[in-house]
């Protein structure tokens, strides 16, 4: 499903270059549920983004579900990320004058369905998350945790075939992290294949799998044992 061959991404800015990622090799099968982890400024959030096709690979290739993500154009490239990847920042980016249902629909707007389908997958997504008594609130209104579930409803709403987090509780305290970890593993159940940045051990002890990566290379990649199951 995910398979990246010899990746590079190289940062340009004016005639000052930085390389960020050397030649990453990386395949992530459906189903899985993985932990990317590594130091600060070791090019974690740089794989994220493109494995989430929210930045373009300098060299190398990159395959989802079959299809060669690196020849597509920028269009095409939108509508992936819209249909097949679920995004989850570590700040949530919600947009702050929409309350929870409204944010929740806002990528079925891009993807043409009807109002009224609209708010019916919204609702069925919020109480995915356990939201269903939050759906009028702004963000506001909303402690960090149901944040990020109303994030992750936004996720989940267009059924995509990866989630993809970054530094999903990074801004948050231990018991709504546990929550979150708690609604991932449940998609993961379901079938979502799940891929989590994450700098906390303990955090990532909820995942399947671990891919360490260290000055643009991948260094380690185990499984997970004693692994926590909610
Ligand atoms: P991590 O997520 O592991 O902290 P990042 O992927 O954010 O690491 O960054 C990896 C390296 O690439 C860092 O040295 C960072 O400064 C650099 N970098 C990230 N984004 C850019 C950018 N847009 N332009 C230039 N350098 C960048
Ligand atoms: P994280 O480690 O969570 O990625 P950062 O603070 O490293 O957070 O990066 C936040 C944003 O700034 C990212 O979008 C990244 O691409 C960008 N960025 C990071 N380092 C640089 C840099 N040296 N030059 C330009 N942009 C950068």
């Amino acid at each position: 499903m995910i398979e990246v061959k010899n990746l590079w991404k190289v940062y340009r800015t004016g005639n000052i270059e930085f390389t960020a990622l050397k030649g990453i090799n990386l395949f992530i099968g459906k189903g899985e549920y993985t932990a990317i982890m590594g130091p600060s400024g070791s090019g974690k959030s740089t794989l994220m983004n493109i494995l989430g096709c929210l930045d373009r690979l300098t060299e190398g290739r990159y395959i989802l579900n079959n299809k060669d993500v690196s020849k597509l154009t920028d269009n095409e490239l939108a509508r992936i990320r819209n249909r097949e990847i679920g995004f989850v920042f570590q700040a949530f980016n919600l947009l702050p004058r929409l309350n929870a249902l409204e944010n929740v629909e806002l990528p079925m707007m891009y993807a043409g369905i009807s109002a009224w389908e609209r708010r019916r997958r919204a609702r069925e997504a919020l109480a995915k998350v356990g939201l269903e008594d939050r759906m009028y609130h702004r963000p506001n209104e909303l402690s960090g945790g149901q944040k990020q579930r109303v994030a992750i409803a936004r996720a989940i709403v267009l059924n995509p075939s990866v989630l993809m987090a970054d530094e999903p509780t990074g801004n948050l305290d231990t018991a709504s992290s546990y929550e979150i970890m708690k609604i991932f593993q449940e998609l993961n159940n379901d079938g979502t294949t799940v891929v989590m940045v994450t700098h906390e051990p303990d955090i990532a002890q909820y995942t399947k799998r671990i891919v360490m990566v260290r000055d643009g290379n991948i260094i380690e990649d185990r499984a997970v044992d004693n692994r926590i199951t909610l």
